[in-house]
């Protein structure tokens, strides 16, 4: 079919999610038809750069062979069967595997995560958390406990549930309504501190502010939810050292679960297999999902630990279950394709690879943040936000209205690189695999579209 062709049908026939679709209609959309390594190509024949790994989902790059091969061979068995009262063997294999290496990045920390639920999406490993640590507390019979602790500018998936727990005003005011209600700390966001504190002389205030909820009201609240390290949605927040261990420690202290959000930081991102890792702090609860499958197939998994699991067992009769499930869990294609990508972690020592291209960002981003539209830069592992100020002093941001971080994008676009902006936010998240050229190429180009923005 032709371009333009496609282009009409897909106006017609498609709602595109967070999307203005007035300004989508008047665009000429750019249709992708294959992949290679870090690129895409459309349907003209031009490959991009894809600098945001396709909304942050791609570890190992496209087209890799081993991920196709494994999801070839496993159509030769079974596409899908469920995981409700039946089981399959990619689950099972899965599942193993994970826990193994979930063993090994939390070795020697407590608590021990153990058990592997599946759902499809980060948003819906999310829910199954949040509805695990609030039953949970019912079986040890803390009735009040109902409650959730999250960050403000969190965002934790786009299900009502995960809403609640969000804080991006621009995404989660209009629900408001509807949702339940949580209680609020502040982000530990230092470039842009709530607590107007700077953080050589704050003794983490913000841990102070999760104190004082804690000592009011953790009868109430069952869990903490976090994203460990990088608040990404929210631009890409970097957490300064130590945060992530203080609130592990507040959480032990107050009785409040911690559960680990790490739909974006999991799998490598962040320079280590798991973002938690970092500080040497084992969470209640993980969610995974996003790099799970290399961006193949949708699968995500909440992992808890046996306190948990085994909270949850009783007769029949006591109607203790969990009754949560989803169509697809488990599905044969996506754990087939889960196996393969961690296989390659093995295979390529992934992690040890990533760490000089981590060394490369971080010396092109300093170079970067000299100029003069850019406020900060920070980054966590192959995890990058570059922020763009009006005015570099005060700090003072660019209108949203503006669409800065989108003017870049456009320019970098021509010049053969997609990016996806979070407001004035330049993303910088491609596929771990990138080669050092690749890398170099990608930073060229940035710092070439802001300052071609800006002039
Ligand atoms: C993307 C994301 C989610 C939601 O995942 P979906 O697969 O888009 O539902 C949840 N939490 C975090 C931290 C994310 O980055």
């Amino acid at each position: 079919m032709s371009d333009l062709f496609l282009a009409d049908l897909d106006k017609k026939f498609i709602w595109h999610p967070f999307t203005q679709m007035k300004g989508w209609a008047e665009e000429k959309p750019i249709i992708i038809k294959e992949g290679k390594g870090c690129f895409l190509k459309d349907t003209n024949g031009r490959w991009y750069l894809d600098a945001v790994s396709s909304l942050w989902v791609n570890i190992h790059g496209h087209r890799k062979k081993e991920i196709d091969d494994a999801i070839i061979a496993q159509l030769g068995s079974i596409a899908h069967s469920t995981l409700l009262g039946l089981s399959n063997e990619p689950a099972i294999k899965y599942a193993e595997k994970l826990i193994h290496l979930i063993n090994k990045s939390f070795y020697g920390l407590k608590p021990n995560l153990s058990k592997v639920f599946y759902s499809d999406n980060g948003s819906t490993a999310v829910e199954v958390a949040l509805k695990m640590a609030f039953q949970y507390w019912i079986h040890k019979g803390e009735k009040k406990k109902t409650s959730f602790l999250s960050l403000n500018n969190a965002y934790h998936g786009d299900t009502l549930g995960a809403v609640s727990v969000g804080g991006i005003e621009i995404f989660h005011d209009t629900f408001r309504p509807l949702l339940f209600k949580t209680f609020k700390a502040p982000a530990p966001f230092c470039y842009r501190c709530e607590l107007k504190k700077e953080r050589a002389a704050c003794s983490f205030a913000c841990l102070g502010e999760i104190e004082k909820i804690f000592k009011a009201y953790a009868d109430e609240i069952s869990a903490f939810i976090v994203e460990p390290l990088v608040q990404a949605a929210g631009g890409m927040l970097v957490w300064p050292e130590g945060y992530l261990k203080g609130v592990r420690e507040l959480c032990d202290r107050y009785k409040v679960m911690l559960i680990a959000d790490e739909v974006a930081t999991g799998f490598g991102r962040t320079g280590k297999m798991f973002a938690c890792e970092h500080e040497s702090v084992a969470p209640d609860i993980i969610c995974l999902s996003k790099g799970i499958t290399n961006g193949y197939m949708p699968l995500a998994v909440t992992i808890a630990t046996d306190e948990i699991y085994n909270a949850f067992l009783g007769e029949y009769s006591e109607l203790k279950t969990f009754f949560h499930g989803h169509s697809y869990t488990g599905n044969p294609l996506a754990c087939a394709a889960a196996i393969a990508c961690l296989d390659i972690f093995e295979k390529e020592n992934t992690v040890a690879e990533l760490q000089p291209k981590i060394k490369l960002l971080e010396e092109r981003l300093s170079e970067i943040s000299e100029l003069s539209c850019v406020g900060n830069v920070r980054n966590k592992g192959m995890i990058s936000g570059i922020e763009l100020v009006k005015d570099k002093k005060s700090k003072e941001p660019y209108p949203w209205e503006d669409k800065m971080g989108w003017k870049v994008a456009d320019n970098a676009r021509d010049k053969g690189v997609l990016m996806r902006p979070l407001g004035n936010v330049i993303v910088v998240m491609p596929p771990l695999s990138i080669s050092v050229d690749n890398l170099n190429y990608l930073m060229d180009t940035t710092k070439k579209s802001i300052i071609s923005v800006m002039a």
